[in-house]
């Protein structure tokens, strides 16, 4: 962080004989960062007595060892996707190891640092995007981080795509890919299923790549996705109130995009309409104004 972003000026003075610590922050950078990101996990290892789902239906008798985070790639806004991997960590031994004479030895990667990576970039944002994020994502690192005996990061909000989706689109799929193809967006990237999760856990370098690549196609369509949909948000975050700009496009944070679109009544108030004009290269979101008393010109005859 350098001296322009953040300032922290601690001075002393005496108030009424008594030592008042006042801490003076300037030049605060406010503005919002925003990151999307996606988690591939690894299934857990379980012991059955069949393989088939019977009348009482399938189930486990005893958890060998539980799933664990495989990596996960992340994407500041506008920047480019990276991935941490667990097999990148230091002391890392695959999952499986084939033994001589047909054995398997199966032992869990430590995902402590992998954890404290993704703990660092949840504490630096301020909004976190995600498809299905707040069902399963966050609340899958959430699990390892508590577990763990993490501290919380510093607050953050959540913009779950998906969610989002679901309330604003009464599309045919809420899949990642199929809204990929829906809005002309792009693809998931193809794999062959368990035997990709599968060759990671055994240490096998062409299919950890492949893993990396499909997990950065995930944060890459869902940050578009997000893009595409975010003027339609009604509960997005208020950027403004990230920035010291305070009259910029609530969801998109440009300023010279704004133009008036006339008035919204609230009660016997109303409210400035902007719109984040697309010909000024705008995203299209209609924001709106504090509420301001009606125009006193205007006379409103019939109140009810
Ligand atoms: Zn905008």
């Amino acid at each position: 962080m350098d001296n322009e972003t953040q300032q922290s000026n601690k001075s002393e003075e005496i108030v009424n004989g008594k030592i008042e610590e006042e801490i003076i922050i300037e030049e605060i950078d406010m503005k919002a960062k925003i990151v999307t990101f996606d988690i591939e996990n690894m299934a857990n290892l379980l012991w059955s007595w069949s393989i088939y789902g019977g009348s009482n239906g399938w189930r486990a008798i005893d958890v060998e060892h539980e799933w664990h985070i495989l990596c996960f790639a992340y994407k500041w806004l506008g920047k480019k996707a990276e991935v941490v991997s667990i097999w990148d960590q230091k002391g890392y031994k695959p999952m499986i190891k084939r033994l001589k004479g047909g054995a398997t030895q199966f032992s869990v990667p430590d995902e402590r640092a992998l954890m404290q990576k993704m703990w660092d970039i949840l504490d630096e944002a301020d909004i976190v995007v995600g498809w299905n994020s707040v069902r399963f994502d966050t609340k899958k690192v959430q699990a390892k981080m508590v577990a763990m005996g993490f501290k919380p990061p510093s607050p953050f909000k959540e913009v779950d795509v998906m969610a989002k989706k679901k309330q604003i689109c009464a599309s045919n799929s809420n899949k990642l890919d199929d809204t990929g193809v829906e809005w002309d967006l792009g693809r998931k990237l193809p794999h062959s299923g368990w035997s990709l999760w599968k060759g990671c856990a055994e240490g096998d370098v062409k299919s950890q790549k492949k893993m990396e690549r499909y997990n950065i196609q995930d944060v890459v369509l869902t940050e578009k996705t997000y893009l595409r949909l975010r003027p339609w948000m009604k509960t997005h975050p208020n950027l403004n109130y990230y920035s010291r700009d305070i009259k910029a496009c609530s969801v998109c944070g440009q300023e010279k995009t704004l133009v008036k679109r006339g008035w919204a009544p609230s009660g016997q108030r109303r409210r400035q309409i902007y719109h984040c004009a697309p010909e000024r290269g705008g995203c299209g979101k209609y924001c709106s104004g504090e509420l301001l008393p009606q125009d006193p010109n205007s006379k409103i005859i019939i109140t009810k």
